[in-house]
This record gives structure tokens, C-alpha cells and sequence, in this order.
């Protein structure tokens, strides 16, 4: 029998990240500079970042980036994290299906952010820099970069959607006990954001302005860049350390999963849990039903457009190409707060293109219906983000139930709920709405795209 937990030894744990973009035969669309249409070269990107995450994010070649020593250290105070073999969830849906996640909560803040987070922080002290800037919604990233910066000696400084500073105190003060600096965005600190104060005074705030921000904060700042925890290129090869674990750890129970799972907000999570897998399927070595979870109300891959974009609302960064609702998109207040960004990891909007990987989306109550049977079954709370991924192996793993198929899933599950709790309460009174975008309200996203360079 499988045992519940499977773990890696110190000797097994990976040494290197996989960058999925090596075995790629046609690449994920480059950044490009919006004011020429041109590629951005690494000279215009380290304004902004880091010299070493700059390289990361443009090498589409090396298919190993060994780990600092550094890095690896800082892991072991949270990972390996084990691969689950969920049988009490299996049971209470009575299914053939075998059902394994991937657990990447096991730690303060909550979630896999961290993996890139200290990846990040560590390349940022190594250049000598004084700090970094950057944005956060819900807070989980901005979590993740606090204990990572103050592990790494580094200053930082977060500008957070106003909204969650004002309604989800609980994540900023676990900022401040880090030592980070956070701000409400829009701010008055900012030119960007006093533009945005003036347009629309008592706004909420948005993820998108919040970016604009933050990119602002470095650049006029000596010894400050901006680091992102989500969407870049560099920031999945960070995330591939979810997925090259989770391989070797099928490799010693041998087995091999059927169906691979993750929720999508800018692709980390997924695109780092399916690395070394997709890794294979692109080589035509093995193959692979991989599926993307995502909200109906931010629903970035089956309603979005495969275009260039703008990843900010200030548009003052590169532009993507990517699966995209429009930089103009306005996300009803959903409570996943961590899956509504307009836009998508140019890698996975590239792999989706070419058919590769599939796309679900789901609804707000059934999401936390599913994460209420996984809570019962399995005893972890999973992040609202996550129980996408709940949901959508759920899904798999009834389909098996009727046709009698043992298949393998697995999921990601990238965080816990303890911070989510007033979601959980709305739930729980029976009080959550569902919200789809009409495809007017998709329309109006749309309308701010810029036009789309001649390929
Ligand atoms: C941020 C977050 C996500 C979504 O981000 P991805 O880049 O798509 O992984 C998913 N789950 C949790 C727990 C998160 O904190």
C-alpha cells in the first residue's frame, strides 16, 4: 500500500530548477516594449529587476538553473513538502480513481509563493541591492516576499490593494512582523497613484494599479528593483521545484499520474507542478491530460483573447502576450482573491494555444462545496485559490466513478485558508454569490488593448 505521505530525502531533493521553455519547440511570445513593439532587451529590463532574474526570465535555452546553495538552505525549513495520497477523499467519493496532491501550505504564509519569493529575495541581496518593491492583493505574495526579505537581509516595501488593507488586516501585520514597509494602493506616494486618486477618488484600488506602483517605487529609487510573484517566466522556472519533487516522488511509490490539476491565477503554481511533466510530454516521451482550474468571474483562459496586453493598469510595464480579459477588465470582488489577474503566464498561454494543456472554470459556491468535502476528508482547510483544483479533481474522479477507470490525478494544492476565513463565513451563512461577466462587461476589458504588433 501507498503510504499517505511521501517525502523526498535530503539526498533526493532537486538541485537544479527545470526551465520549460528549453524543451519548447515554438516559445512563449517575448516582452515587448510598448513604445517600439520590439522585444525588450535585457538592458531595458534590469531598470526594473534584477540582473540575474532578468537573465532567467529571457533564457529560453538552459533547461537547468542550478539552486543557490543559499536557497536550497532556506527550503529545507519548508520543503520538501510531501505528495498526499488523499484515500480519505477517494472513499468519500467512492471512486476507483487513485487521488494524489501536492501540499505546498507548510509554511507562514500559507502557500507556494514562498519557492519564488526566496528565490527572488536571495538573486536581489546577492546584486548588492538595498530593497525591492512590489504589489499584493489578497497579501499572499506580499507575505511571502516579507519572510523571504527579512531571511535575506533585504528592505521591502508593498503597496497593497486598498480594499484587502482595509477589510484583510491579518496578512499586513504579518508583513509589518517581518519588517516590510506596506502602503494602501492607489497612494499618495506615487505619481501614478495620485493620477489614479484624482481620476477616481475612493477607488478600491486594484492589482493592476498596485503594479503600477510598485514599478514606480523602484525605479526612482536608488537600490531598489521591482519583483513580481507571479505571471514571469522567471518566476514558474522558481515554481518548477513544486513539479520536480512532486515527479521524483512518483518515481519511488512508481507510479505515474494520469491527470495533473492546478488552479490558475497568473500560472505559477500550475505551470511549476507540471514542468517536468509537460517537460516530457513536449519531448513525446510520455503524455498527459493537464487542466487549469480557474474562476468563472475571472475566467483569463476560456474567455480571454490570445493577445498582447499590458500586465499593469498605469501601463508602465512591457506588454505580454497572453491570455487576457483586457488590462481593462474589472473583477467583481471574488473571494479567490488570488486568481484575478486579467492576464496569464505567457508560457501556459502559449502551451493552451497549441493544445497542449486544457481549461476549466468554476463558480464560487461549488468551489467552497468542494473545499468543504476536502476539509472533512483530508483535515487541511485549502486556500480558496487551491479548492479550484479541488474542485476540478473532484470532477475527474467522479467521471471515473462511472466508467470504472483507476485513474491517477493529481493536484496541486498551493495553500491553506487560514487567512480566508470571512470567504469561509459568507460561505458558511450561506451568503456567497456567483458572479459571471457578461460578455459585454468582457467587451468593455477589451477595449483598452493596445494595438497588436505584425507578426
Ligand atoms: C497566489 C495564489 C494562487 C494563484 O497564483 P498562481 O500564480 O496562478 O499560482 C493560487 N493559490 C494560492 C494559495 C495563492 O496564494
Amino acid at each position: 500500500m501507498i503510504n499517505y505521505r511521501t517525502y523526498l530525502t535530503e539526498e533526493e531533493i532537486p538541485t537544479h530548477y527545470y526551465n520549460l521553455r528549453a524543451d519548447m519547440s515554438k516559445k512563449p511570445a517575448p516582452l515587448l516594449n510598448p513604445a517600439t513593439l520590439k522585444p525588450m532587451t535585457a538592458e531595458e529590463l534590469e531598470g526594473v529587476f534584477c540582473s540575474e532574474l532578468v537573465k532567467q526570465e529571457l533564457d529560453d535555452e538552459t533547461a537547468f538553473v542550478e539552486i543557490p546553495e543559499e536557497v536550497r538552505e532556506y527550503y529545507k525549513t519548508f520543503r520538501p513538502s510531501p505528495l498526499v495520497r488523499a484515500y480519505n477523499l477517494e472513499k468519500a467519493l467512492g471512486t476507483p480513481a487513485a487521488i494524489y496532491f501536492k501540499f505546498e501550505g507548510n509554511n507562514t504564509s500559507g502557500s507556494h509563493k514562498l519557492n519564488s519569493a526566496a528565490a527572488q529575495a536571495y538573486y536581489a541581496a546577492k546584486q548588492g541591492l538595498k530593497g525591492v518593491t512590489t504589489e499584493t492583493g489578497a497579501g499572499q505574495w506580499g507575505t511571502a516576499l516579507s519572510m523571504a526579505c527579512a531571511h535575506f537581509g533585504l528592505d521591502l516595501k508593498v503597496f497593497m490593494v486598498k480594499t484587502s488593507y482595509e477589510q484583510k488586516p491579518f496578512r499586513r501585520e504579518v508583513m509589518k512582523t517581518y519588517g516590510a514597509e506596506v502602503t494602501a494602493s492607489p497612494s499618495e506616494t506615487t505619481e501614478v497613484g495620485r493620477k489614479i486618486l484624482k481620476e477616481f477618488p475612493g477607488t478600491g484600488g486594484s492589482l493592476g494599479c498596485a503594479i503600477s506602483e510598485a514599478v514606480e517605487a523602484a525605479v526612482t529609487r536608488d537600490g531598489y528593483r521591482y519583483v513580481l510573484g507571479s505571471v514571469l517566466n522567471q518566476v514558474l522556472l522558481h515554481q518548477s521545484i513544486i513539479g520536480l519533487e512532486a515527479h521524483k516522488a512518483f518515481e519511488k511509490i512508481g507510479v505515474s499520474p494520469d491527470i495533473i490539476i492546478g488552479c490558475t491565477g497568473g500560472g505559477s503554481n500550475l505551470g511549476g507542478l507540471i514542468a517536468p511533466f509537460m517537460g516530457e510530454k513536449l519531448r513525446g516521451e510520455k503524455d498527459y491530460r493537464i487542466i487549469g482550474a480557474e474562476p468563472a468571474s475571472c475566467p483569463s483562459f476560456t474567455r480571454g483573447k490570445y493577445l498582447y496586453d499590458f500586465c499593469d493598469t498605469g501601463k508602465v510595464c512591457p506588454l505580454a502576450k497572453m491570455y487576457t480579459l483586457g488590462n481593462g477588465f474589472m473583477p467583481s470582488p471574488i473571494h479567490a482573491g488570488g486568481l484575478r489577474f486579467h492576464g496569464m503566464s505567457t508560457i501556459l498561454s502559449e502551451l493552451y494555444d497549441q493544445g497542449m494543456m486544457e481549461a476549466v472554470a468554476y463558480e464560487q459556491t461549488e468551489v467552497f462545496e468542494a473545499a468543504e468535502i476536502f476539509a472533512k476528508a483530508e483535515g487541511i482547510l485549502p486556500a480558496p485559490e487551491s479548492s479550484h483544483a479541488i474542485k476540478a479533481a473532484m470532477d475527474e474522479a467522479l467521471k471515473c466513478k462511472e466508467t470504472g477507470e483507476a485513474k491517477n490525478i493529481l493536484f496541486g494544492l498551493s495553500g491553506t485558508g487560514f487567512f480566508d476565513l470571512i470567504a469561509y463565513k459568507q460561505y458558511n451563512a450561506g451568503k456567497m454569490t456567483d458572479y459571471i461577466p457578461t460578455d459585454e462587461d468582457l467587451e468593455a476589458g477589451l477595449a483598452f488593448v493596445p494595438p497588436q504588433p505584425v507578426e
